[in-house]
């Protein structure tokens, strides 16, 4: 389909996992994507792919978030998908660990939207979609203490940009997906020593008995950039696990 004809879309952490899936699927429904990531390797991936314009962006880095921004010009759709998993619980959790994912999974989001929002505020229209996670306000899952609270600060940015601009043609929705394949994921998986085990157990947590795929997040990412009567809500995609 083509829904997505004539927007312009920014999608972060775009060089691999979901957020690769969703640039490719944007341009693919019609959208003129600007593919982003720290990683310029895994970015030269989609450099050859129609509709897609590839850039180095460090969300963390607010100058550099403000100048590509200013840069681009008009954005339409603005995917905010970087974020990282720290392992733990509230006892291992350490003030290293916890500025960095505060500063990727949460500021970051922040800082991109203070620089598309005004753009998109000039023609009263703008869907913003922010990677939230199940593991945040929707779940309470084990050892993902750091990561469970930034991403339910995820759902608590949408939810406020969703009420100050509802009136405005500004739309913002969460994506809270469960366990999906991923380079990231394949890393914690072998991180845990017995690959086998540790891939067996994150299947079981999935009640349909598999893990769910990159593309499958993004088909949710295409429909909420063009969902024109939805706004403030936190879409889990998870393959049961909240049921
Ligand atoms: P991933 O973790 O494999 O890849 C992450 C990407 O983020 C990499 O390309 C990396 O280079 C990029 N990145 C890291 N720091 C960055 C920075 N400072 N600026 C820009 N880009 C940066 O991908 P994934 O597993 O698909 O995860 C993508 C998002 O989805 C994350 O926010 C993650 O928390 C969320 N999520 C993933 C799962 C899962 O099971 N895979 C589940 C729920 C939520």
């Amino acid at each position: 389909s083509n829904t997505l004809e004539g927007r312009i879309a920014v999608v972060t952490a775009a060089g691999q996992g979901i957020g690769r899936a969703s640039a490719l699927a944007f341009a693919k429904a019609g959208a003129t994507v600007w593919a982003t990531d720290i990683n310029e390797e895994t970015l030269a991936s989609l450099s050859g792919e129609a509709a897609i314009h590839t850039a180095r962006l460090d969300v963390t880095d607010k100058d550099a978030v403000s100048a590509f921004f200013a840069a681009t010009g008009r954005v339409d759709i603005l995917f905010n998908c970087a974020g990282v998993v720290h392992g733990g619980t509230v006892l291992d959790v350490t003030e290293k660990d916890l500025n960095f994912a505060f500063d990727l999974n949460v500021r970051a989001m922040i800082h991109t939207i203070q620089a598309a929002l005004p753009g998109m505020l000039e023609h009263n229209d703008g869907a913003i979609i922010n990677m939230s996670s199940v593991a945040s306000s929707v779940k309470g899952v084990p050892n993902r203490c750091a990561y469970s609270l930034t991403k339910a600060a995820v759902i608590g940015l949408t939810k406020s940009v969703a009420a100050d601009y509802v009136t405005r043609g500004i739309r913002c929705n969460a994506i809270c997906p469960g366990t999906v394949e991923s380079p990231s994921l394949e890393g914690r998986m072998r991180a845990q020593g017995n690959y086998e085990e540790a891939r067996a157990a994150f299947i079981a947590r999935q009640p349909m008995g598999r893990l769910g795929t990159a593309e499958e997040i993004a088909d949710l990412a295409v429909h909420l950039a063009g969902a024109t009567y939805t706004t403030g809500q936190a879409y889990a995609i998870d393959g049961g696990w909240s049921i």
